[in-house]
C-alpha cells in the first residue's frame, strides 16, 4: 500500500487494506468502500465513477467517502459526461454497466471521462 492508500484508510477508520488494483495511465486503482479511487502522477485523488462532487470538498475528503459521493450521482438520465453506473471502474476506464455511456466510448474518451472531466484534483 502507498501511503496515501493509508492516509484515506485512516480518516475513514477501515481496518482492512485497500486493495490494490493495478495501474493505467500512470493512475494507482484502489477502492474505498466498493468505490474506485485512483491516485495519479501528481498524487492528487482522482474518483472516476463520481459525477461531481460539492466544491466545498477537498479531493481527499471526496475520496475519504468515494462511496458516499457515489451514491448521490443522479440516477438514470443522462447523458453524462462524467461518471459511471457502476462504482467500480477497470483499468480500462469501463464500469461495465449495461446502460453506462462509457460503454460505447474510445479508451481515450473513457480516461478523459474518468480522470478530465469535474473530479481530479490537482
Ligand atoms: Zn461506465
Amino acid at each position: 500500500m502507498t501511503a496515501l492508500q493509508i492516509e484515506l484508510m485512516n480518516q475513514r477508520n477501515i481496518n482492512t487494506p485497500l486493495p490494490d488494483r493495478g495501474m493505467s495511465r500512470q493512475c494507482a486503482f484502489t477502492e474505498v468502500q466498493g468505490v474506485t479511487v485512483c491516485i495519479g502522477p501528481d498524487g492528487g485523488y482522482i474518483l472516476p465513477a463520481v459525477r461531481s462532487w460539492d466544491p466545498s470538498l477537498t479531493a481527499l475528503q471526496a475520496a475519504v467517502y468515494a462511496d458516499v459521493r457515489f451514491q448521490k450521482n443522479k440516477p438514470g438520465g443522462g447523458p453524462y459526461k462524467s461518471g459511471h453506473q457502476l462504482g467500480i471502474v477497470g483499468l480500462d476506464w469501463s464500469c461495465g454497466g449495461p446502460t453506462c455511456e462509457c460503454r460505447d466510448e474510445t479508451d481515450d474518451q473513457r480516461f478523459r471521462r474518468g480522470v478530465f472531466i469535474g473530479r481530479s484534483s490537482s
